[in-house]
């Protein structure tokens, strides 16, 4: 009997071993362009901790999906871990805005996580509130680590989405750099503790 309990143990968005199967097909959250669909077959076999399933990652962002327990979020709780979930992105006009690519949290669920995410250590970081905007969903071609044999089959003559993410303002860009020097200074502090 799997021990495995999605929402508990394991991450709703966390792909599982026996979705090994693709296929390509047309985007419905980016009309004209081709995605790559992987299978649903959540629970099956072992969780894959290190990869994300496509279709739900995009889902999570798209839809507001909790990505650890799969349940869409509402503003009144939903947040984001500001040190993991994405990086800084140079906008046309030369400011900063930051891309979210890890898909909400409940309040409770970031509890959760920070109880059992053996990759966030010892120190946990606070989650923040998600930031009080709708941004812009943006999709990503590149091909996520692991998924490069994958993409070797695709055809190479048109532009695949694997992710998206969501791009903030430069104000909450600027709150996630306040929020990232904060933990930057406590990190170090915790290493000069010990
Ligand atoms: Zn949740």
């Amino acid at each position: 009997m799997s021990t495995w309990r999605i929402g508990d143990n394991v991450a709703w968005s966390s792909a599982w071993s026996a979705e090994t199967g693709f296929a390509l097909r047309a985007s419905a959250d980016f009309p004209g362009m081709l995605e790559v669909s992987q299978v649903d077959r959540q629970g099956q076999g072992e969780p894959l901790f290190a990869a994300v399933h496509v279709d739900r990652q995009r889902r999570g962002i798209v839809d507001g999906r909790c990505h650890v327990c799969g349940v869409r979020t509402d503003m009144g709780d939903r947040w984001m871990c500001p040190v993991a979930s994405g990086g800084f992105v140079t906008l046309h006009d030369g400011r900063r805005g930051f891309g979210c690519n890890v898909p909400p949290l409940h309040g409770a669920c970031a509890g959760l996580a920070a109880a059992r995410c053996p990759h966030l250590g010892r120190l946990v970081e606070a989650p923040t509130p998600w930031p009080d905007e709708e941004g812009r969903v943006i999709q990503r071609t590149d091909v996520p680590p692991g998924m490069e044999a994958l993409a070797a089959t695709l055809p190479r003559d048109r532009e695949i989405i694997y992710s998206c993410y969501r791009l903030f303002s430069p104000d909450v860009a600027d709150r996630i750099a306040a929020l990232r020097d904060a933990w930057d200074v406590q990190i170090r502090a915790g290493r000069t503790a010990t």
